[in-house]
C-alpha cells in the first residue's frame, strides 16, 4: 500500500467548514486505497495574530518563545482536523512535531531538520489510522519547541514524505498550482504544468511565497514527487521535479517579486585580506542569511561591500556590521529598505542569450531604475524602487510573455 503525504495551508483549512473539505480530500485518498499523512498549517491568519499579539508585549520577543507561541496555531488545527475525521468514521491520531520526533537545529524560528521518527508514523499507518503531524514545527536536542521559518510547513511535508517513503507530497492551497508568477500581483499569469526543482528552488528564494524554498531543496535532495494544487477544486496543479529536457527550451519559466527585503553597503572598506571573512563570519555568528553578495574593488587600498537581508534580519545584521565597521575602516555604513528585487528564472538561460537585454530594456523603457544586478546561471536579478516594483514585475512578465502559456511564446519569448 502506497503512502501520501497530504499539506493543507492556512487559508485551505481556515475554518470549520475548510477544515471538513480538507478531511473529505483525505477520505478519498484513503478510500483508493493509500494511507495517508496529513501536514496542517495555522488556520487563515493565526501565525500573524500570534505574531502582533507578541510585539504588542515585546518589541523585540525572546525567540525561543516565539516559537513556544506559534507553534500552537499548528497544534490546534491538527486535532481539529483529526476530530473532523472522527466524526465521519475514520480514525486519525494527530501529533506535534515534538511528538514523532521532528527533531531540528536550537535556531529559533529558522530551524532545519536533522531527523524525524518515522517509526511512531509507520505503526499508526499500520493501524490503519490518518495520521495528521503539525507542519512548521520540530523540538530540539534539549526539548525545546522550534519553529522552521514562515511558510516552514512545506517543509515539514516534503521533509516527512522523504522520512516515511511517500510516493507523492501534495501541498492543497489556495491557487490552482505554481503559476508563471505571483497571480494575485499579475493577473495575467499563467499556471504551468510541470518545473523543475532548481526553478523552483530560485524561484521559492526570490520571493515566490507558494513554496518554502527549503521544502524544494529537500524535495530535489530526495527524490519527493511535489504536486502543488488547489484545495478546493480537483485541478491536476503542478508537479515539481527532476529536469527534463523540453524544460531547456523554455527560456524564462518565471518571475518573481521579493518585497520583505533590505540592502545594507558597506563603503570604503579595506582592500586587504580577511576583510569579507571577517563581515562574513560576524553575520554567520549573529544568524543573519545573507544573498546577493557584491564587492568591488574601487582603488587599490579600498572597496566596497553590499548584501541583502531578509527584512526580520535587518535589526541584527545592521548591529553587527556596525560593531566591527572601525575595525574594517569602513566610510560609512548605508541601509536601503525600501526596495524590491524582480527576478526572472528558468533553466533555458543556460542556453539561450539575450535575457539580460530583454530584462534591462524593459525597465529601461518603463523608465525604472535599476540598482543593482545580480545572476546565477538560471536568473535575473534586478534591485528596483519597492514603489516601482509591481511596474517593474507587469512589465517584464509581458516582455518574456509570461501571460501565455509556454508553447504560444514566441521562440525568444
Ligand atoms: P498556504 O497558506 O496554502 O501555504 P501561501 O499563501 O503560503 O499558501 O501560498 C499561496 C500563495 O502564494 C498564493 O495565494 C499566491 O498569492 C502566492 N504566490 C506567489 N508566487 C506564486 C506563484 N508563482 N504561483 C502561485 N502562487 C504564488
Ligand atoms: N503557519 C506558519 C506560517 O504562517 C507556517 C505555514 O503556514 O507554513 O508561516
Ligand atoms: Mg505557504
Amino acid at each position: 500500500m502506497g503512502i501520501i503525504v497530504q499539506k493543507f495551508g492556512g487559508t485551505s483549512v481556515a475554518n470549520a467548514e475548510k477544515i471538513r473539505r480538507a478531511a473529505e480530500r483525505v477520505i478519498k485518498t484513503v478510500n483508493n486505497g493509500y494511507q495517508v499523512v496529513v501536514v496542517a498549517s495555522a488556520r487563515g491568519k493565526q501565525t500573524d495574530e500570534l505574531i502582533a499579539d507578541a510585539l504588542e508585549l515585546n518589541p523585540n520577543p525572546p525567540k525561543r518563545e516565539m516559537d513556544q507561541l506559534l507553534s500552537t496555531g499548528e497544534q490546534q488545527t491538527v486535532s481539529l482536523f483529526a476530530m473532523a475525521l472522527n466524526a465521519k468514521g475514520y480514525d486519525a491520531i494527530s501529533f506535534t512535531g515534538g511528538q514523532i520526533r521532528m527533531v531540528t537545529n536550537s535556531d529559533h524560528t529558522k530551524a532545519q531538520i536533522q531527523s524525524i521518527d518515522a517509526e511512531r508514523i509507520h505503526k499508526q499507518l499500520d493501524q490503519g489510522k490518518i495520521v495528521i503531524v503539525a507542519g512548521f514545527q520540530g523540538i530540539d536536542e534539549q526539548g525545546n519547541i522550534t519553529t522552521l521559518g514562515r511558510g516552514g510547513s512545506d517543509t515539514s511535508a516534503v521533509a516527512l514524505a522523504a522520512a516515511v517513503g511517500a510516493g507523492k507530497c501534495e501541498i492543497y492551497t489556495d491557487v490552482d498550482g505554481i503559476y508563471t508568477t505571483d497571480p494575485r500581483i499579475f493577473k495575467n499569469a499563467v499556471k504551468v504544468d510541470q518545473i523543475s526543482y532548481d526553478e523552483m528552488l530560485e524561484m521559492a528564494s526570490l520571493g515566490a511565497g507558494v513554496m518554502h524554498n527549503r521544502a524544494v531543496g529537500f524535495g530535489k535532495k530526495y527524490d519527493v514527487k511535489i504536486q502543488v494544487r488547489s484545495s478546493v477544486n480537483e485541478t491536476e496543479g503542478t508537479i515539481i521535479t527532476h529536469e527534463v529536457p523540453q524544460m531547456e527550451g523554455i527560456v524564462v519559466s518565471g518571475a518573481t517579486i521579493q518585497k520583505d527585503m533590505a540592502k545594507i553597503g558597506m563603503v570604503g572598506i579595506d582592500n586587504v585580506p580577511g576583510i569579507a571573512a571577517r563581515i562574513f563570519s560576524c553575520l554567520a555568528k549573529a544568524k543573519v542569511i545573507v544573498s546577493d553578495i557584491v564587492q568591488t574593488e574601487i582603488g587599490p587600498e579600498k572597496a566596497n561591500l553590499s548584501f541583502m537581508v531578509g527584512s526580520a534580519d535587518l535589526a541584527t545584521a545592521k548591529e553587527a556590521v556596525e560593531q566591527i565597521k572601525d575595525g574594517l575602516n569602513c566610510e560609512h555604513i548605508f541601509i536601503r529598505d525600501d526596495i524590491a528585487e524582480i527576478s526572472v528564472v528558468g533553466v533555458g538561460m543556460r542556453s539561450h542569450y539575450g535575457v539580460a537585454d530583454k530584462m534591462f530594456s524593459t525597465l529601461s523603457k518603463a523608465n525604472i531604475n535599476i540598482d543593482s544586478i545580480t545572476t546565477s546561471e538560471i536568473r535575473i536579478s534586478c534591485i528596483v524602487d519597492k514603489d516601482q516594483a509591481e511596474k517593474a514585475l507587469e512589465a517584464v512578465c509581458i516582455a518574456f510573455e509570461l501571460d501565455k502559456p509556454a508553447e504560444e511564446r514566441t521562440k525568444d519569448g
